[in-house]
Order: C-alpha cells, then structure tokens, then sequence
C-alpha cells in the first residue's frame, strides 16, 4: 500500500445509543440500570444503558433475566422515531465535517476527511473534538460517542469500538497491527457468530492468535489482518428500496386456518404500512409459508397491473391462493412486496383511500396497530422488529427525503 493513497476514515458510534437518548429526556433515568424493551410490559431487552450493562444485562436478555440480573432495571418501551430525530441531527452535524458520509446504522457513520481535515489545523484529532462538543451541545451532555480514525473501514469501527464512552482511538498503518492484538476475533465487523465459531474450533479467539495461524481461509484471513475498503456508500448513492418484506417465525404449529389467516393478515397489514409510509406501492406480491424442520411449504407470486399498497388487495390476493392447497402445521411465514413505484395512484374508491389515510395518521401519531382489521381481534399481535439497522435509508435519506 503506498502511502499517499491512504484514505483517513473516521467512525463514529454513539454510546448505548437507545438507552442514552431516553435517560437525556428523562434526568430521572440518568444513572440508572435502564432496558429498552420493543413494547410495554414484553419480549426481550434490545438495548441497554451502561449501567445496566455493569449487571450483565445486554441486547437479547430477557425482561425476567434481566430482573434477576439487575433487580433496579427500569425498563422502557423503545420509541425509533425519537431516536431517529437525534440521528438526523447528529448526521446533519457530521456532515458539516466532510460531505462523504455513509450512515451505517441509526447510531453509527463513516466520514472520508481525506480533504476536509486540511480545514483544521490540528486535523482529524481537532476535528473530532469540536464534532463532539457540538453534538454534546446538541444532542445534550448524557449522549456520548466514541470515534476511531483510521485508513479503512474495519480499522476505523474497530477503532471506536476500543474506548467507550467517548473514546477517541487512532489506528495508523504503523500502530495497527500491535494494538489490536489482544482483541477478540468477534469485534471485527464481517465476523459472525459463524467465523467466530469456526474460529474458536482451532483454539483462536483474539487477532493475535489469528495472525499466526497459516492457510486460514481467504475470506477470514483478510478479516483478521485488518484489510477493508475505505470507500463509502454516501447518502447520495442510495439505491432505492427493491422490495418490502416482512417474516416471522412462530412459538409453535399453526394447525387452524383463523391462525394462519390472522399470521397472513398482521404481516401483510405492517408490510403495506411501511410501504405507505415510504410513499410506494407495489405490483408483486409473495407469500411463504413453511412447516417446522420446513419439510412442506407453500409458495405463492402474484402479480397485478396496478400498483397497490392496499393491505386487503394485498391479503385478498396472497389469501386466495392460499385456499386453493393450505397448509397445516404452519412455523414460519413471509410476505413480501416487490415491483415498487413511486407516486402510485391507489386504484380503489375514495372511500377506502380516505380510510387508509385515516388509519395511517392515527397509527402514525399513536403506534402502528392502534387501528387494525377485525380480523386481527382477540390474538396477540405481532409488532414490526424494533432494531438500528435502517434498512429503509433510501427513503430516509435518500431519494424521498431530498424531494419532500
Ligand atoms: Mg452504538
């Protein structure tokens, strides 16, 4: 690698992100063991505040396991859209650094500062530092993030993966190598829980360990030895959203038809909300369906001249189907919606566009499901996943944002 080619890459991670925004509305819970559950009163921790961490308490733990754990846990119905607000500000402060900016997720982004460190004259150490004090200024004193910079972008999230709370790592093409040694193989970003399994089955759990083992395959190999792109996805090269999918496994076999109606029915009704929100509609739809050790399943595609986001044009289509061979014992379904386009005229009566419309600003203000079909009545409901990911960046950031 010549050196005038390295890019400087900056990754910043705001600390427990979730957990920290409720506790700077809220003084009552700073300082406190606080989870962030997907709903009131249910499910499992999806993220946790520092001090609840000091207990063991962790994304995935349990509402009872993290009681046991930590007994003073306060636990707290997640809200993205607050969340979501603080990212919009934090990007809209990062970008003012560098222009190249790739939103990684709702609490992380990569920044090329190649260029734009030459503003300051302390570089990317002054640069950050005046990045952290506006973003403490802004998105208030309890919110923290920890940045690394460095010349690729697996050196540079590991690198603010180093110090937390709002640390501040540098890892050079000379310092690289020796600092991230001791780490564990499972931080790097690209190891899963399958290479890090695979991994463990020859006795290696740190980078160090990694190093020095010869023939490992190419895909791990570079992995531990650091090598990554620096080039980011910026906001601008957004590709837009191909399709609107939705899957859920179930606790156990769906033998009646009601039950696998009402399963068909709730992801159909939360796939075409999201796909009204993005503003689109849909011409193909698809259904699958499988039993458990998915020994028999059920496989339907439809396709339609207009575009919908109709959930009972959706449902009546995928559900017809359905009855022509249903299917007992039913695990796991997915509905999916794809052949999106924008601006798509409803091809359905006033009337019911007024309805939706209606549905979709009560839901909007008050949560998804607070208006829902009859059909969907005395069961529990199965709400969308509540996680970081963003995968609807293109229409957050992307295309629709720029022209609302
Ligand atoms: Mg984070």
């Amino acid at each position: 690698m010549e050196d005038r080619t390295l890019r400087s890459i900056l990754h910043l991670d705001m600390n427990s992100y979730f957990a920290t925004v409720e506790q700077q509305a809220n003084p009552y819970l700073r300082g406190r063991p606080v989870g962030i559950i997907k709903a009131e009163g249910r499910g499992c921790v999806i993220a946790a505040s520092v001090e609840a961490k000091k207990f063991g308490v962790g994304t995935g733990s349990t509402v009872w396991e993290a009681k046991k754990k930590c007994p003073g846990i306060v636990f707290v119905p997640s809200d993205m859209e607050k969340y979501f607000s603080q990212t919009e500000k934090m990007i809209k402060i990062v970008t003012a650094f560098s222009p190249i900016v790739e939103v990684f997720s709702i609490d992380e982004v990569f920044l090329d500062v190649t260029d734009s460190r030459r503003v300051f004259a302390g570089g990317e150490l002054q640069m950050v530092l005046e990045m952290k004090e506006q973003i403490r200024q802004q998105l208030g004193e309890w919110v923290k993030c920890s940045v690394g910079v460095s010349f690729n972008k697996i050196t540079a999230k590991l690198a603010s993966g180093m110090q937390k709370p709002d640390g501040l790592v540098f890892l050079t093409p000379e310092n690289y190598l020796q600092e991230t040694e001791k780490i564990k193989t499972e931080e790097v970003c690209g190891i899963g829980r399958s290479r890090t399994k695979y991994l463990e089955n020859i006795g290696v759990t740190t980078l160090g360990q990694a190093r020095k083992i010869p023939n490992l395959p190419e895909e791990i190999r570079k992995l531990v030895w650091l090598e990554g792109e620096a080039s980011l996805q910026t906001i601008e090269e957004l590709e837009p959203a191909k399709s609107v999918s939705r899957t859920y496994t179930t606790y156990r076999e769906l033998n009646s038809k009601q039950a696998v109606l009402r399963l068909v029915r709730n992801l159909v009704e939360e796939a075409a909300s999201k796909l009204r929100e993005m503003g689109l509609g849909g011409r193909t739809v698809c259904l699958i369906l499988t039993t458990s050790l998915r020994e028999s399943s059920f496989w339907a595609r439809k396709t339609i001249k207009n575009p919908t986001g109709d959930p009972q044009i959706i449902f009546d289509l995928l559900w017809r189907e359905y009855e022509k061979k249903p299917l007992p014992g039913v695990r796991f379904a997915g509905v999916g919606i794809s052949n999106l386009t924008e601006n798509c005229q409803l091809p359905i009566v006033d009337s019911r566009q007024k309805l939706l419309g209606a549905v979709d600003k009560v839901n909007d203000r008050f949560g998804l499901f607070t208006l829902y079909p009859a059909e969907l009545l005395g069961g529990e409901l199965i709400r969308p996943e509540v996680t970081g990911f963003l995968g609807d960046k293109w229409y957050r950031f992307g295309g629709r944002a720029q022209t609302k």
